[in-house]
């Protein structure tokens, strides 16, 4: 087989495994490394410190796979941008759609370690190193060079036609390919700034999120207590947020959007949880609810937090005796953990203060 037509059998192998789209990226170092070290050097990362670390294999693919000549990328799609299902007048604290199927990471890395073994058996003098998500890559900018998508003002990988609910996985190679146009010069946004305008934590400036202010950093990854400051903004997300994808033109669904399908393994297992259930959580029950998905990063301590904060804005609009009792006994519950207990008596004690500025003089 020639370069193209090697090429042509690894795109359709990907599609076999039932990745949505595929390119090739040459393995070139990223354009943006020193927006990236300024990034980091602002703090803008915030906790999560794994990003500062290996910054030279993030920055150049063939560091991380020496003589890497290729970048085989792949996508899911995972929703199909159709109105969401939680119903924001109930109990329920939502959680981002990636979240609300099956552990994406287990589902790409079985695709993409298939694809990994073919490729090794045919060529064994050659490397391939599979990543998704955790690896230290910089898999949007690949991706947008293999001509999956373009990375609109939101950070985020934006496929022409079928938006940015997309899930991207990777395998670096020292296999010789033929690169796939890129689109890397595209702009999906012109003069929009719809995502900038609906963020709640105004985390987005054009191509950067602060992820200090994000809310799925702040649900996510953000350890300790959570900034009063941010707590209104954070309405009803309890782990991760779609906002600056709901608005997204991409994401509004088309006759054609609608009928591309989405992955058996991405279908939606439930919108969010009952907040009233997530306090009262045990360590098993969260085991129990975060089985199979990638949610299993926010340990209960932190679905505490959240939920703590979701009840504390439910209250804002509607009473619900159960909740308000369950963030009292919470205050006060010595065997929670701190952030729990310290969280319930800030919304408590915001409560208070919210009441006293309403009651008459
Ligand atoms: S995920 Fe939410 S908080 Fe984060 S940038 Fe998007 S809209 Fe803002
Ligand atoms: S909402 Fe508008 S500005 Fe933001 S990513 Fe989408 S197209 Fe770009």
């Amino acid at each position: 087989m020639n370069t193209h037509q090697r090429t042509n059998h690894i795109l359709a192998m990907c599609q076999e495994l039932g990745f949505d789209n595929a390119g090739i990226a040459p393995a070139e170092p990223t354009r943006w490394s020193e927006q990236l070290r300024q990034w980091l050097a602002s703090g803008k990362h915030g906790e999560m410190t794994y990003l500062a670390e290996h910054v030279e294999l993030r920055v150049d693919p063939t560091v991380m796979v020496p003589g890497a000549n290729a970048i085989i990328c792949v996508a899911h799609r995972y929703h199909s941008g159709g109105p969401d299902r939680c119903d924001p007048s109930s109990r329920e604290g939502r959680i981002a759609r990636y979240a609300r199927g099956k552990d994406y990471h287990k589902v790409m890395k079985q695709r993409l370690h298939t694809l990994c073994d073919e490729l090794s058996q045919r060529y064994p003098e050659e490397r391939f190193r599979a990543c998704v998500d955790t690896a230290p890559v910089l898999e949007r900018e690949h991706a947008q060079r293999a001509g999956l998508g373009a990375v609109g003002k939101n950070t985020l990988l934006i496929q022409p036609g079928r938006g940015s609910y997309l899930l991207l996985g990777e395998i670096i190679t020292t296999l010789s390919l033929e690169t796939s146009d890129s689109l890397q010069d595209h702009d999906p946004c012109s003069t929009c700034t719809r995502c900038i305008d609906a963020c709640p934590t105004d985390a987005i400036t054009p191509w950067s999120v602060d992820a200090t202010r994000c809310i799925s950093y702040l649900t996510i990854e953000h350890r300790s207590e959570i900034d009063a400051e941010y707590h209104e903004a954070i309405g009803d997300w309890i782990f991760g947020c779609d906002i600056c994808q709901e608005v997204c033109p991409h994401n509004q669904p088309t006759r054609r959007s609608r009928t591309q399908r989405i992955d058996e393994a991405y279908s939606e297992r439930h919108t969010g949880f009952d907040l009233l259930d997530v306090l009262n959580w045990s360590e098993s029950d969260r085991r129990e609810a975060f089985s199979q998905s990638s949610m299993k990063r926010a340990k209960l301590g932190m679905m505490k937090r959240n939920a703590l904060i979701a009840a504390g804005n439910k209250l804002r609009t509607k009473d619900d005796p159960q909740l308000r009792e369950r963030i009292h006994q919470l205050a006060s519950d010595d065997t929670q953990e701190p952030i729990v207990q310290q969280t319930a008596a800030q919304i408590m004690a915001a409560h208070t203060e919210a009441a006293q500025k309403k009651a008459p003089d």
